[in-house]
């Protein structure tokens, strides 16, 4: 797909602020600092797609952006700072809650992990809270390039075994620094929107 269009429409904290228009919906999810904006900038062929409300100790929101009329990337807060309150991670949990649970336009979440590391807890937890809710998910194991070709498969089972994937969910290996794997999501993606 080329994007002509990647514009954000609103920064929400709460469902009366969500997009009504009934647009198919891909959120992006990742422990803060794993490669999530180099991801969404990669995919989308941009330099610098405004996120600023991403940033660790500011407000936390989802972030929905238009993808040339056709769908939505919801730009979910990164979890798994060590430095937040917890009054604000109850926050961010409660709103996570809201989105997930309630929001019936919501195709897939895309969840970004780092290929050369063992998934975190919080990322399990991430994983296991998406399926409590059965969102279909594509794991993204970036970070690609940093790690010997031949070590790929290993790296790979390791996120698939990790994170206990279900069978139906997808796992797509990437670098935002090669572009490798952004075919693939990319069909992935066409085949979601045009359902
Ligand atoms: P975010 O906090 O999840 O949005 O993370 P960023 O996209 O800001 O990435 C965090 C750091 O990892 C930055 O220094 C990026 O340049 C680097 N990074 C992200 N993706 C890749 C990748 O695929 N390959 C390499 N080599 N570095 C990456």
């Amino acid at each position: 797909m080329k994007v002509n269009k990647a514009e954000i429409i609103i920064s929400a904290v709460s469902q009366k602020q969500y997009p009504m228009d009934g647009m198919p919906e891909i959120a992006l999810a990742g422990r803060s600092n794993v490669g999530k904006s180099s991801f969404i900038n990669k995919l989308l062929n941009r330099k610098n797609l405004a996120r600023t409300s991403s940033k660790p100790g500011k407000t936390q929101t989802l972030n929905f952006y238009t993808i040339n009329d056709l769908f939505y990337f919801v730009d979910v807060p990164g979890y798994g700072y060590a430095k937040v309150s917890k009054k604000e991670r109850e926050k961010w949990g409660k709103m996570m809650e809201e989105y997930f649970s309630l929001r019936e336009t919501l195709k897939v979440t895309v969840l970004i992990t780092d290929i050369r590391h063992k998934p975190t807890e919080d990322d399990v937890m991430m994983y296991n809270f998406l399926k409590h809710y059965d969102i279909p998910v594509l794991v993204i194991a970036t970070k690609l390039d940093k790690i010997p070709k031949n070590k790929k498969g290993a790296h790979l089972t390791r996120v698939i075994n990790t994170l206990d994937m279900d069978s139906n969910d997808t796992i797509i290996p990437f670098s935002s620094e090669t572009g490798e794997g952004k075919e693939a999501v990319w069909h992935f993606i066409d085949q979601i929107v045009k359902k």
